[in-house]
């Protein structure tokens, strides 16, 4: 094995059908897997497929892609980046509605092909001067970080908003659309809803941000990327920058660093929260603050 340091991380998703009566039993076969084999992160399983993304050492990472693509689909695509430290605490297997969240479990990708475009197609349509709307996908959080030059934020809260985002809307439909997420699977369902809605010509990034950057890392693409585990970010190597953390007071993401009151810990604040809240980094903090004031430390 290489060096015990680096955490190999994959992102993963496909659409298929699983019958709801399954499912029990393949999140306790998948759980099972990952806790023997050193494969920690976060798996859902709907009828929809499958979606998660996972950590472990480069041998571990290697036969859970071989273990997943024997088990569910020849042609997941894996989009890799790596960590220092480890990017999940626990290993999880959540069974939902939707692999995911738009609230829209009767819209589900027919084909796994539908209007991609590769890292190098998607590149090339940027650069050429023909008309185009590029569009973010992501929520708010994401999108504050890190975007593609350019590209319009819908300025979402949650994935759920993009239909109403949609609706509301003055963009024009006859424009041709270049959509992207983190990496690939928000695209997906966004893509139906822009084609219910009357967008007559929609393209997605196969494989979203990360198989871009994988790709592109000196390209289109400002800022950093938001990734859904400890690392927060990766930038443009796809390694983690340590530029942002997750927001104690609103759980955001958040780029002001400040030091603990209570246990001198350094952490990151959101702009929003920071005038707001004591200069606490945590819950435990917070109640300590909360019962016996500032500067006095937990002993435990
Ligand atoms: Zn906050
Ligand atoms: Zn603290």
């Amino acid at each position: 094995m290489g060096d015990e340091s680096v955490w190999y991380v994959t992102a993963f998703y496909r659409f298929f059908e699983l019958s709801a009566d399954t499912l029990p039993a393949e999140k306790s076969a998948l759980l099972d897997y990952m806790n023997s084999h050193g494969v920690r992160g976060l798996v859902i399983l709907a009828p929809e497929g499958i979606n998660g993304t996972v950590a472990g050492s480069a041998d571990a990472i290697q036969h859970f892609k071989t273990h997943i693509t024997n088990r569910f689909a020849a042609d997941i695509h894996f989009k890799d980046s790596i960590s220092e430290k480890p990017p999940f605490r626990r290993t999880t297997v959540d069974l939902r509605e939707e692999i995911v969240g738009l609230k829209r479990p009767d819209l589900v990708p027919e084909a796994p092909e539908n209007s991609h475009l590769s890292p190098a197609e998607w590149h090339a349509m940027l650069e050429s001067d023909q008309p185009k709307l590029l569009i973010d996908t992501r929520n708010r959080y994401e999108t504050q970080v890190g975007k593609f030059r350019g590209a319009i934020d819908p300025d979402l809260g949650t994935f759920s908003d993009w239909q109403t985002y949609l609706r509301e809307t003055q963009l024009p439909k006859d424009v041709p659309v270049m959509i992207y997420c983190t990496g690939g699977i928000r695209c997906e369902k966004a893509i139906l809803e822009m084609h219910e809605q009357g967008f007559e010509k929609v393209y997605q990034l196969r494989d979203g941000i990360l198989g871009y950057l994988a790709e592109y890392p000196e390209g289109y693409y400002d800022g950093e990327c938001y990734v859904f585990d400890d690392r927060v970010t990766v930038g443009p190597d796809l390694k983690p920058t340590g530029n942002y953390g997750t927001c104690p007071g609103c759980g955001l993401t958040a780029g002001i660093t400040e030091s603990c009151i209570i246990c001198d810990t350094k952490y990151f604040v959101c702009e929003g929260c920071q005038p707001k809240r004591p200069n606490v980094c945590s819950k435990p903090c917070l109640d300590q603050f909360q019962r016996h004031g500032p500067r006095r430390r937990v002993t435990a």
